[in-house]
């Protein structure tokens, strides 16, 4: 490929929107352009690297022996509300009427699709186990949209779908996913942790993330040497008896403008541990308030809550101020006492015998206040893992890492399959509804992911087999005929033998045709300039850009050769 025809639109400066490297670098590398918050095009070199992810992707979901198929993102409101999501779905939902007035919305994920498409073709146990599959464009109205393709209202998903007569057959198929996802973030040259999740919307009974380590990630993974993982909402926080001695009477006390844990805890010279916070939401679900009953040191896990409530995301939400007020208590001072709501408390709050809780009185606390004793509240495990909590199996101190959400597995079991009826017959000629697991993989999220894990101060650095191009070459000056000449001449040769290679024939200074290719990372960089009359080239490798060697041009191309025929053999 000719450089001067590859609409390269590299960009100087970081663009204002964008806060984490791999959303600068998408743009500053010109591999993508913003249309609005949340939707983006692909540009050439942007579209390159998704192709090569998307046939990583296939050639191991084809190897695991999922079929392929391509469905529409359009879809009619009827299989959603047979499976109960049309409203479960909440406002992500993008919905849409068309001129008959008939409703339909723009897949956020597939079930309810490919469920009634096994329904209506599967006739026959005979065609089970079955997996099917397909890379496809998702649509979800995000509320914060952000980080460019790391959370977008449109991106590319690959989501598989299997379907199996029992739930031994069910756990084959998850086993196969789970092994068959390993590899490919393998492949992708990804560092990951494989983590216990919860099955959110979608639902379930066993689920498992595929997290890219990266600050930037938005999900706090727990873990422990023994081989205990798990996402901080799923993680099961082993409880801390913190002991606080005899319980005494209750006691008023004055805490004047003390509202927060460390107002509050610092100025009666008490440990965070001692104190109760008391977290009142609104479940819209079950139309009621709740207070969610936490210790001073801990946070709410609102996932363990909302399952708990039997409730969505969407339908949880605090209470107002005003609400608050209105249920007799006061924003700061809120506590379990006197409180005529529906009371979720943490387990470890249940240990506290000289708790501090808020008064439901403005400028006030109470003091001693004994779980059982004083109030009562259906007990549970609400609050998050967190760092230095004991592992569930061996009882260790938990580590955490944060984690970029790649592909989540679920085991569906009949979630799906009993309300779209998607049965088949078994042996005792019963009508028996499939066993089903569905598995995601985010695919502009991973491309993100990798440049999160791959890139220096110059830009990014891709792994050889998702590398937009392989190699460029690039003339010192176009006026030289021997550099010029020898520049072709490699390039023809290596184009000959399929490898990408891009010969940079930019009117430019070498300096700025560097800057752009070490910005768009391409793997091998071969530059040829004073020593070209020898056959000479100066050879670097993007991940190493400091590190230049001069080599004949016959090294050079048989360098390149063997890493890229290599790659055939991963
Ligand atoms: P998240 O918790 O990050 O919102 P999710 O759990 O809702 O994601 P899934 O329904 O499991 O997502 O979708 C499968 C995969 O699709 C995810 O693992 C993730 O990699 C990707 N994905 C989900 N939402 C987005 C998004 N808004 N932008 C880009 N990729 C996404
Ligand atoms: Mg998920």
């Amino acid at each position: 490929m000719l450089a001067s025809k590859m609409l390269i639109s590299t960009l100087k400066d970081v663009p204002q929107e964008a806060k984490i490297p791999s959303h600068i670098l998408l743009l500053r590398a010109g591999m993508i352009k913003n249309e609005v918050s949340g939707v983006f095009n692909y540009l050439p070199l942007g579209l390159r690297v998704i192709s090569k992810i998307e046939n990583i992707i296939r050639e191991e979901m084809d190897n695991s022996g999922a079929l392929e198929i391509l469905c529409s993102a359009i879809q009619p409101k009827e299989v959603w509300e047979a499976s109960g999501r049309w409203q479960k779905y909440g406002p992500e939902l993008i919905r849409f009427k068309d001129r008959h007035d008939r409703e339909f919305c723009l897949g956020p994920t597939h079930e309810e699709i490919f469920t009634t498409l096994v329904k209506d073709l599967v006739k026959s146990s005979k065609s089970l186990p079955l997996n099917i599959y397909q890379i496809q464009t998702k649509y979800r109205d995000e509320v914060r949209p952000r980080f460019g393709l790391m959370r977008s209202r449109e991106f590319i998903m690959k989501d598989a779908y299997s379907f199996d007569k029992d739930e031994q057959g069910l756990d084959n198929s998850y086993q196969n996913m789970y092994k068959t996802y390993s590899k490919i973030f393998e492949r992708l040259h990804l560092k990951y942790k494989v983590v216990l999740a919860d099955t959110g919307a979608i639902g379930g009974n066993a689920s498992h993330q595929f997290m890219a380590l990266s600050n930037v990630g938005e999900s706090d993974i727990v873990y422990c040497d023994c081989g205990y993982a798990a996402d901080v909402e799923k993680a099961e926080a082993y409880p801390d008896y913190y002991e606080t001695g005899e319980s005494k009477a209750v006691e008023e006390v004055l805490t004047e403008n003390k509202r927060t844990i460390e107002e509050v805890s610092s100025y009666l010279n008490i440990s965070p541990k001692r104190m109760v916070k008391t977290i009142i939401y609104y479940d819209n679900t079950n139309k009621e308030f709740v207070g969610v009953l936490v210790r001073g040191d801990r946070e709410v896990n609102e996932v363990k809550v909302i399952n708990k409530l039997d409730s969505t995301e969407n339908d949880l939400r605090l209470a107002t101020e005003q609400e608050i007020i209105d249920l007799g208590s006061v924003h700061g001072f809120c506590g379990p006492i006197g409180l005529n709501i529906k009371l979720l408390v943490d387990e470890e709050v249940t240990y506290l015998k000289q708790s501090v809780v808020g008064a439901n009185k403005l400028n006030y606390h109470l003091n001693n206040v004994c779980y059982d004793r004083d109030y009562k509240g259906i007990v549970g495990c609400f609050r998050k893992a967190s760092l230095n909590d004991l592992c569930p199996i061996c009882h260790k101190p938990l580590k955490q890492e944060r984690g970029i959400e790649v592909g989540q597995i679920f085991k569906l079991q009949t979630k799906y399959s009993l309300p779209l009826n998607c049965t088949y017959v078994n042996e005792d000629n019963k009508n028996v509804p499939m066993q089903m697991g569905c598995y995601g993989i985010g695919v502009s999220r991973t491309l993100a992911s990798i440049i999160e894990q791959y890139h220096d101060e110059a830009g990014i650095i891709w792994p050889l087999n998702v590398a937009p191009y392989h190699c460029v070459i690039t003339p010192v000056s176009l006026k030289d005929d021997n550099q010029v000449n020898l520049a072709k001449e490699i390039y023809e040769k290596l184009k000959k033998e399929h490898v990408e290679v891009i010969l940079d024939d930019r009117d430019a200074k070498l300096g700025f045709k560097l800057k752009d290719w070490e910005l768009i990372g391409i793997p091998y960089i071969i530059t040829c300039g004073r020593d070209s009359i020898n056959g000479m080239v100066e050879f670097k490798l993007r991940s190493k850009v400091n590190e230049k060697e001069l080599v004949s041009k016959n090294d050079a191309i048989m360098t390149v050769l063997k890493a890229v025929e290599d790659l055939k053999n991963e």
